[in-house]
């Protein structure tokens, strides 16, 4: 096996091994990206010397003889809507194409110190807003199953990079999905944490009561490792919860004899492709056999957690990106004559369709009059979509579902139809409603193209979605497949 292809405890085992140096992964990595990224097209920028320097710096440590933490060496990239100072964060946006941070995302002075060597900036969907990252400004990443099909959204370039084997792991953000739907349609592990589980400071926002990071890696244990380094308190973030982390891989333990597993029918209806049915089918005998009790569920209120979403994502959106006025941040306009002009000219310029859409949705949910007809009405319903979970809870450990109704689309298969786009997240959007975490893990194919299975479990028991999923892992061979991208 190349470097590139190796996961972080793996390579971490050989760093400790002396058996090759942070620098030698590095250059592998900058190697395998040049190879690679003209087909892919994951990052929006590479920070190649950045890598190569902090690289070096873990080499130096190991030869003073000092240990490193699991993450130390370890090439990732972040999806472009977490701040890194000195670097632009764009969003994916014209509004922040020359955006410089002056400050870190919580996130990353984490990996930093950490010593994770970070590659680049990821494409994504215009301020997060998406399925397919087909609502870049800048560019189109393609699924590395099959270039002529999107990597899902709205953290497309975060999965991408991973599944190419361009990154070993990767950050990304979910607000209704993005980071659950791409992994499934590009076959590698996403986790949703926990609402203020992770710092979301320095996460540029979309919908703040919603948002949320989370690792996007090749295997559950880095899973693990990934979220042993970056969940936790931060005083920064008043959303972020005062609780104490575990260390995440006690719970990677080969057994779930007698986990209680909930199959909510609400999840498996008409637009289910037939082919990732059958998958998720599959997926599910075999945890039964593996020993897990598995049961129907009902969660009644599953059907209003679209429209919901489509009101409180919007509402928040709308007032978070009243900032981008052309006086503070980025993108302002040329020749405006007056000062609402110049409002009016940026923001028409700026953003683009999909992000100028929701902003349009969420004032008008929010203004005077329709206020309590829409916004405050959605408040209400995603408090009847949480008490299902918490009912189901009562009786499962988990709840399981396919992670996305199909399988990776083609580019403009859904993106002249923004409806037909939303129902992408018909699978993912309650777990963010409910604020509870929910994981993706590759569990087959449906013709040819990878099929996530997604775990949902109660507020802060990550550590029983993990056990769960690697568990799952262990047992099957699925993430062990490479799509081929025409090059060794
Ligand atoms: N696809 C969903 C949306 O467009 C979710 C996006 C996300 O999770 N950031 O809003």
């Amino acid at each position: 096996m190349t470097l590139t292809e190796l996961t972080a405890h793996e390579l971490h085992d050989r760093l400790s091994r002396k058996e090759t140096s942070a620098v030698e992964i590095a250059r592998a990595f900058t190697q395998r990206i040049e190879a690679v990224e003209d087909s892919v097209q994951a990052y929006n920028l590479l920070t190649g010397e950045r890598a190569m320097a902090q690289a070096e710096a873990i080499d130096a440590k190991l030869a003073r003889g000092e240990s490193i933490g699991a993450l130390a060496g370890i090439p990732m990239a972040l999806k472009d809507n977490m701040c890194t100072e000195g670097i632009p964060t764009t969003c994916s946006s014209k509004m922040l194409q020359n955006f410089v941070p002056p400050y870190n995302a919580t996130v990353v002075e984490r990996l930093a110190e950490a010593g994770s060597v970070v590659l680049g900036k990821l494409n994504m969907d215009e301020f997060a807003m998406g399925s397919s990252t087909e609502n870049s400004a800048f560019k189109q990443t393609c699924n590395p199953w099959d270039l002529a099909r999107v990597p899902g959204g709205s953290s497309g370039g975060a999965v991408a990079s991973v599944a190419a084997d361009e990154a070993v792991f990767s950050l990304g953000s979910d607000t209704g999905g993005s980071i659950r739907q791409p992994a499934a349609f590009c076959g590698v592990v996403g986790l949703k944490p926990t609402y203020g589980y992770v710092s979301r400071y320095g996460l540029i926002a979309f919908a703040s009561s919603l948002d949320q990071i989370g690792p996007i890696t090749k295997d559950v244990t880095d899973c693990a490792l990934v979220m042993n380094t970056i969940a936790g308190h931060d005083p920064k973030d008043s959303t972020s919860a005062p609780v104490d982390t575990p260390d995440f891989t006690k719970y990677l333990v080969n057994d779930i004899k007698g986990l209680r597993v909930g199959i909510p029918q609400e999840y498996f209806g008409s637009g289910l492709e037939p082919e990732v049915a059958a998958v998720i089918k599959a997926a599910i005998a075999k945890l039964e056999e593996l020993g897990a009790i598995v049961d129907e569920c009902s969660m009644p209120h599953t059907e209003y957690a679209m429209p919901t979403y489509y009101l409180i994502a919007p509402a928040e959106c709308s007032s978070n990106l009243a900032r981008y006025d052309g006086v503070s941040y980025g993108y302002r306009t040329e020749g405006a004559t007056d000062i609402i002009n110049m409002f009016k000219k940026t923001r028409s310029e700026g953003f683009g369709p999909e992000v100028k859409r929701r902003i349009m949705l969420g004032t008008y949910a929010l203004s005077s009059g329709y206020y309590d007809a829409y916004y405050l009405k959605a408040l209400k319903v995603r408090t009847l979509i949480k008490q299902d979970f918490d009912r189901a809870f009562a009786k499962f450990d988990v709840l399981l579902s396919p992670t996305a109704p199909t399988a990776a689309f083609k580019f403009g298969e859904k993106s002249a139809n923004p409806l037909a786009m939303y129902m992408s997240d018909i699978c993912t959007v309650p777990a963010n409603l409910a604020g509870i975490p929910a994981i993706s893990v590759p569990c087959g194919f449906a013709n040819g193209l990878p099929v996530g299975m997604h775990l949902m479990g109660k507020a802060f028991d990550e550590g029983t979605l993990l056990r769960a999923s690697y568990t799952f892992e262990q047992n099957t061979e699925h993430h062990k497949a490479k799509p081929k991208l025409g090059v060794s």
